[in-house]
């Protein structure tokens, strides 16, 4: 379980590590000359309008947030099966998960001493409660791993802030994952994080925490950057910082949840699957709109647009919902158990959990072969900007399923910058969403789905 956790907290930004390596290829490969029509009818079906913003806009003003274990999550699935199906999506279908429901409950924290001043916090996922009437101490502040463990002696009873600026997510959400649990081994009490993200409007980002077998849990929360480096300062000048959280999150038991799965169906070679998606849970701040409804609403617009445009390719496009990625990576797993004795039928899988945000870039994993096809592909993409591939392509939803089939693998990767500023705050809502950035992500998966999905050889692996 921890180490699925490791994968999945990571998951949003994996492919966004990449260096960017843009390679050149010819700007009209003959062979795609057959493709080159329907590249155009559907770059041109997707930008027309704003049909994709629009539903985005729909399911996250009508079912809100989806945290793993909610109604909210569950009511939106009924809806996008509902949906699936009046598109004309074929073999729509919902594949059970059980997954871990973790309620917030109410929480604050504030500074107690040298004054009252409240901070603004949002609990980590995961995190355990404190005592009803909360916990009060004095606070450690820290930087840096290094700095924890050179300071132990100084930690038993204290609240240790880290206090560690972002740089990249890869990088700074070591210590929102792992800090609680190395602060707990040295005695802390309770942990708090600095905001994992570029410093906002005094923004506090949730995400999972992870505690380690035999270390005892303690309460975690994340706090604004603002407060930390208050915090900060006013522990540099000498002052013994109080602060007391409060938090009432609990743990139930697993529900069930689902994968929502729906197909254009091959014409010629239903059993290989060209495999889209993203993930439909979210945390329980804003309402998930860039992490990840986004990258579901893109993803379906694929098939979407094959039905509308009437298109049928040779192999079978399918389109994954998956569930619970954000706290658990349990659809993940259930979907590459479920069809591991297929999953060497799946030729090629794309996921979707960076935002849409320009200026995006597709990322691609895989053979030098597939590679240089890909490559070729995305020159059918410079209508819209999007021509050049980057190294690193993949997902944590996709990920199982394509490394037990050997799939090379893409993920569409909208800006880092602007999909971490808001990344599992409350300001995650479609008002940062721009409608031709949604339709455009659409316009350069369907273009790249359908063209693999009808090329007369597979994409070599
Ligand atoms: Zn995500």
């Amino acid at each position: 379980m921890s180490s699925a956790r490791t994968v999945c907290v990571v998951a949003c930004a994996c492919a966004l590590l990449a260096t960017p390596a843009a390679t050149q290829a010819p700007s009209r490969p003959a062979w795609l000359e057959p493709y080159r029509e329907t590249a155009t009818r559907l770059i041109h079906a997707a930008t027309a309008d704003h049909f994709a913003w629009r539903r985005l806009a729909e399911l996250t003003d009508t079912y809100g947030h989806r945290l793993s274990g909610s109604e909210n999550l569950e009511r939106a699935i009924g809806w996008a099966v509902e949906t699936m199906r009046r598109d004309g999506l074929e073999d729509v279908r919902t594949e059970p998960v059980m997954v871990p429901r973790w309620v917030r409950g109410r929480e604050s924290a504030e500074i107690v001493f040298p004054l009252k001043h409240p901070i603004a916090m949002l609990g980590l996922g995961g995190s355990i409660a404190t005592p009803p009437g909360g916990i009060e101490a004095e606070v450690v502040v820290v930087g840096a791993f290094e700095e924890l463990r050179s300071r132990a002696a100084e930690l038993r009873g204290r609240i240790v802030l880290f206090n560690t600026p972002f740089t990249t997510y890869s990088d700074t959400v070591a210590y929102r994952t792992g800090g609680p649990r190395a602060a707990s081994q040295l005695g802390a009490v309770a942990a708090l994080v600095r905001a994992v993200g570029p410093t906002g409007l005094r923004t506090p980002h949730t995400g999972s925490v992870q505690y380690g077998q035999g270390i005892p849990p303690i309460p975690a929360a994340s706090i604004a950057a603002e407060d930390a480096d208050r915090i900060a300062r006013l522990t540099a000048r000498g002052v013994r910082v109080r602060v007391r959280l409060t938090m009432e999150a609990r743990a139930e038991p697993d529900v069930e949840s689902a994968n929502v799965v729906g197909e254009i169906r091959g014409r010629e070679r239903p059993e290989e699957v060209v495999l889209l998606g993203g993930h439909f849970d979210s945390w329980d701040v804003g309402t998930g709109a860039s992490d990840d409804a986004v990258g579901c609403i893109i993803t379906w617009e694929v098939a979407r647009l094959m039905v509308k445009l009437g298109l049928r390719p040779r192999r079978t496009v399918r389109i994954v919902l998956f569930a619970n990625e954000e706290n658990g990576l349990r659809g993940a797993t259930a979907y590459a158990t479920r069809h591991a004795a297929h999953a060497s039928n799946h030729v090629f899988a794309l996921e979707a959990d960076s935002g849409v945000f320009n200026p995006a870039s597709l990322g691609f994993s895989g053979s030098a072969a597939a590679r240089n096809l890909v490559r070729d592909i995305a020159t059918l993409l410079a209508p819209l900007g999007l021509s050049d591939i980057v190294a690193g392509g993949g997902g944590a939803d996709i990920g199982p399923i394509a490394q037990a089939g050997n799939a090379p693998m893409m993920a569409y990767l909208g800006n880092a910058g602007r999909y971490f500023a808001i990344h599992h705050t409350p300001a995650d809502t479609i008002e940062r969403i721009a409608p031709e950035e949604v339709s455009k992500a659409a316009a350069a998966i369907a273009v790249m789905a359908y063209v693999i999905a009808e090329m007369p050889e597979r994409l070599p692996r």
